[in-house]
């Protein structure tokens, strides 16, 4: 006889984590066809079901063993904020009680962007930034990394469509790529959101070897690095991580991921006041890139309560950007949106402080 009580809730794996093969072995288990399998999931994400029990088109008894098998839903809502340009934030509460941010970006060009999380914390410790203030708590599993993009659907009216995703929330993505990838791959698929790979940008610090292995993912997604200096002196002070990287390996590896993909790779550089906005930064950073099909996103800092640095000073941002556009390099400047809402990576997490 078994007398142990009936596992919790919280106990369950999340259905949202499982692999397509590991569900239809899970499906072939229980006797039901492989086809169900596309039906959980258009129910799980296209659908955003709340319950098992009203995926109404499945037999009664599997919706019960579903839910004698899985969580569908793993994280609540802990916070909403929106700000008058229409950018809304949330910040998600996981079954361990850590919290993620992620975001909803609207602009008049009717793109609906999500930017999602893929780290509670992050471990890359770059100087101006919110999220890596108190390092890294761990990686978000493929499940809760599809759960905000969910949570950011469902505030979308009739009339909206999800059209973007951008993954530059908490986090260094490719430090957790394996999940990342699996995220993405229903995010993309038709029995998913069916938004193009293509509409994908995943932003990094730059590290290498994953980008070596998402280049041959031979996946279409989007590559932003984080670039932020022109030189291996000043990037170290801005980017810990670059001690133990530098800028050539950087750069040898974005040429491979354009070479494999064809794809153009953008550099954000998120400028501080009379620490990297400088003419002659300018001018190296034209050096670095020449020759280069590059992007630069310039992106004046967006303040974080407690760091030393500034946002350039007025007309810093034109005249860094005209530098660069008159040696041929395409630029684009990332204009605020949402910082009255603490838009910017880990700001609202910090705000709320400890859960
Ligand atoms: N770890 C990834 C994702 C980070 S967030 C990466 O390094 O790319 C996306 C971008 O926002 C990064 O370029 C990051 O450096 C930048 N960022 C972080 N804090 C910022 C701030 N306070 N103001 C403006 N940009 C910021």
């Amino acid at each position: 006889m078994n007398d142990e009580p009936p596992p919790k809730a919280i106990d369950l794996p999340a259905l949202l984590d499982q692999s397509p093969d590991d569900f239809r072995a899970w499906l072939a288990a229980q006797g039901a066809p492989g086809y169900r399998a596309g039906q959980v999931w258009r129910w799980a994400i296209q659908k955003r079901a709340e319950s098992f029990e009203a995926m109404s088109d499945l037999p009664g008894a599997l919706r019960e063993e579903l839910a004698r098998a899985f969580r569908l839903r793993t994280a609540r809502i802990d916070a909403r904020h929106e700000s008058p340009d229409g950018t809304e934030k949330l910040l998600l509460r996981l079954a361990d009680d850590e919290r993620v941010e992620c975001v909803l970006l609207r602009d008049d060009r009717h793109h609906r962007t999500v930017c999602l999380s893929t780290q509670v914390g992050c471990a890359m410790g770059c100087v101006f930034c919110a999220s890596g203030l108190d390092g890294v708590v761990r990686n978000l599993t493929s499940g809760e990394i599809l759960e905000q993009v969910l949570a950011l659907a469902s505030l979308l009216g009739e009339n909206e469509r999800l059209s973007h995703v951008v993954v530059m929330g908490m986090g260094e993505p490719l430090a957790n790529l394996d999940a990342l990838l699996a995220a993405l791959e229903r995010i993309t698929a038709e029995d998913g959101l069916g938004i193009s790979g293509r509409r994908v940008t995943i932003s990094t610090v730059g590290l290498p070897e994953p980008i070596r292995r998402l280049a041959q993912s031979g996946r279409p997604y989007n590559l932003a690095v984080s670039l932020h200096a022109p030189t291996d002196a000043l990037r170290n002070e801005l980017v810990p991580a670059n001690r133990k990287i530098g800028l050539a390996a950087i750069l040898a590896a974005t040429d491979e991921y354009f070479g494999a993909t064809g794809r153009r790779v953008t550099f954000e550089y998120v400028l501080l006041d009379a620490v990297n906005d400088r003419p002659e930064h300018a001018r190296e950073l034209v050096s670095l890139l020449r020759g280069r099909a590059a992007l630069v996103n310039l992106i004046p800092f967006n303040a974080v309560e407690g760091l030393p640095y500034r946002p350039p000073a007025s007309g810093q941002t034109a005249r860094f950007a005209e530098t660069l556009t008159a040696s041929g390099l395409a630029v684009k400047i990332r204009y605020r949106k949402g910082d009255r809402i603490d838009a910017a990576c880990g700001q609202l997490r910090r705000r709320l402080g400890p859960s």
